[in-house]
């Protein structure tokens, strides 16, 4: 083929793709345009997950007539003039892009008045081509509608995501400009349904509330601007919100970071803030932040990508130390005394053992549900103590006692000791001593009679006493209804209460005797951590979660009996050697190995 220069149109297609990748990418460009134009007042349609429609309109300034195609021009922008004025961006905008590249892709309708001018324009382009312009009475500002988008890159489509995957990343793109803008007043309708509104009061704090919801809000620990501390680059400023270290994630995309007004990506900000939990939080587990930070423009630079995304900080140390310390101030001022150390006797107590003595000594003498951790019936327990070289099959072939048909036994009897850590259950067996993950074999044993249930089609599901209600945080509350028929399936009856509130009148008989609600939110976090494509079908996926958070956890002190319960139901797990994630459940030293470690061999 001939060199030849390609024609408007297709290069136009080629650039847009920098831009807009998907349909939250056509709601930031603008939301940004509005908030440049000084608007107070924003609100985005969407339907379809924005494949059919995204309409943004606006009380900003509005674009003056004679302006109006020219603001779709490539490179055409009011917001600089110079390169040096990259320097000093107060806008959101200033590539000159966005307008370009939406209308390359899809068909627009723009209609705009400035205050002062009596008509409004509207003008229509599909593909990058004007197709009509007309004057029109219309309030002051700007309302763009972008309608099917991609209709012309084919191959753009093609990886644009469901639906509702497309109105999760729109609702995130919303809510975080609704948190950067808290005087401005945003809604956001999905199909015609408003599912977020904001009131433009100025305070991030009645944002945060909308979007996380009241329950979770009242475990924000608020983080001030301080007076910079000596040494400290007196400009750089944090103000915001982080989580009290027993509210944590599964991961850090709910640490969320702000730089003059502009949400954006920073691995490295974002470990400043997990580091400023150093010792509060488990491993692995991540705080829920929205940090502001605010800087002299001249100190960021933000054209480092066209999407705008990612920034370049002329002093990165200095930032990363910020944020380190007001979090860290932030945190450590809040967080609860620690305990009372006990008197050292010159023994090195295991972490928690004070608070977990206390439990102890209460365990089976308090109320607490322990879901199917009640004895079977009537079982014998034939074996008491070790008997020499016992093989562990040979028990396999004990008679059952009368009652329900046991399965078969995969575990010889075990006699259980006690419990270390509240977290591993000791026992004793034919062929040695065990050690059971409490949590991991509960996993186990009720993955197995989910599995059972679902084979055999019983009814699963069981009310709950009163029905809950549970409000969630809005990119809980998108996937949650997404998965909404799987967990049916599954046993859940839950319906949705209107904006972010669901109600559950059923649960997995599984998850009986739990708190609902709580059990509910653990398996949305897990769910959010992301399907392992590929992996098993969604329903186990799903299944997998309810298990997790059905089962006793680390750290939970049980009784005798309940120990005896889960120990006496692994015997009879199908596979007893793993917990359903393949982590083992016990590890096996014998009675060989125990007699060669003390030389009695
Ligand atoms: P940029 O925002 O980088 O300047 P855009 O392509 O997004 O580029 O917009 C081009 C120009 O159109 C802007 O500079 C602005 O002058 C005008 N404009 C776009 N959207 C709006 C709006 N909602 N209200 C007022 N003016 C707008
Ligand atoms: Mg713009």
């Amino acid at each position: 083929m001939a060199i030849h220069i390609l024609p408007e149109t297709v290069a136009a297609q080629i650039a847009a793709g920098e831009v807009v990748e998907r349909p939250a990418s056509v709601v930031k460009e603008l939301v940004e345009n509005a908030l440049d134009a000084g608007a107070t007042d924003i609100r985005v349609e969407v339907q379809e997950g924005g494949r059919r429609l995204i309409r943004v309109g606006d009380n900003g300034c509005g674009i003056t007539a004679s302006e109006v195609e020219l603001a779709f021009a490539r490179h055409a922008t009011s917001k600089i003039q110079t390169i040096d004025d990259l320097n000093y961006i107060h806008t959101l905008g200033f590539r000159g892009e966005a307008l370009h590249s939406i209308a390359a892709v899809s068909r627009v309708t723009l209609t705009t008045r400035q205050q002062n001018e009596p008509l409004g324009v509207q003008i229509h382009i599909e593909g990058g081509e004007v197709k009509s312009r007309r004057q029109l009475g219309t309030a002051a500002g700007t309302v763009v509608t972008v309608e099917d988008l991609f209709y012309n890159t084919p191959a753009r489509l093609k990886f644009l995501k469901g639906a509702t995957t497309e109105r999760r990343h729109i609702s995130a793109m919303v809510t975080n400009y609704a948190l950067a803008y808290p005087a401005v007043r945003f809604s956001l309708h999905h199909e015609g349904r408003e599912v977020f509104r904001t009131y433009g009061t100025g305070q991030l704090s009645d944002v945060l509330v909308k979007m996380l919801g009241a329950e979770l809000f009242r475990d924000m620990i608020e983080i001030t601007p301080q007076q910079p501390a000596h040494g400290d680059q007196p400009s750089i400023r944090v103000h915001g919100y982080t989580s009290a270290p027993h509210q944590n994630r599964a991961n850090r995309s709910h640490i969320t970071l702000f730089v003059n007004g502009r949400v954006i990506q920073d691995s490295s900000l974002a470990y400043a803030v997990t580091q400023a939990y150093h010792t509060l939080l488990p491993r692995g587990r991540y705080p829920i932040a929205i940090l502001m930070i605010t800087m002299p423009p001249e100190e960021v630079d933000v054209n480092v990508h066209p999407a705008k995304a990612e920034v370049r900080f002329r002093n990165p140390d200095a930032v990363f130390s910020a944020v380190q310390r007001a979090v860290r101030n932030a945190v450590v001022g809040q967080a609860p005394s620690p305990a009372v150390r006990l008197p050292d006797f010159g023994h090195s107590y295991t972490p928690g053992w004070q608070d977990r003595r206390e439990r102890l000594l209460q365990a089976g003498t308090q109320h607490r549900p322990a879901p199917r951790l009640e004895l079977e019936a009537a079982e014998e327990r034939p074996f008491q103590g070790i008997r020499g070289e016992l093989d562990d099959n040979a028990l396999t072939a004990i008679p059952e006692g009368p009652g329900r048909p046991l399965k078969p036994r995969t575990l010889p009897v075990l006699r259980v000791l006690g419990q270390i850590g509240a977290t591993y259950i000791v026992a004793e067996g034919p062929a040695g001593l065990y050690l059971i993950d409490q949590h991991a074999a509960h996993e186990r044993i009720l993955f197995e009679q989910l599995m059972a249930e679902r084979a055999a089609q019983k009814p699963i599901a069981q009310q709950t006493l009163e029905a809950s209600t549970i409000e969630l945080p809005m990119s809980s509350a998108a996937l949650l209804e997404e998965n909404l028929e799987t967990l049916v399936r599954l046993g859940f009856d839950i319906e949705p209460f209107g904006g972010q509130t669901f109600r559950i009148r059923a649960v997995p008989a599984l998850l009986a005797g739990r708190n609902p609600a709580e059990a509910l939110r653990t398996i949305i976090e897990d769910l959010e951590l992301g399907a392992d494509p590929g992996k098993a079908a969604l329903e186990e996926q799903v299944s997998l979660h309810v298990c997790k958070a059905a089962a006793v956890k680390a750290g939970q002190v049980l009784s005798m009996a309940e120990m005896q319960a889960l120990v006496q139901q692994l015997e009879r797990c199908e596979t007893p050697h793993t917990c359903p994630h393949g982590r083992p459940t016990l590890i096996h030293i014998s009675a060989d190995q125990l007699a060669r470690e003390f030389g009695r061999t």
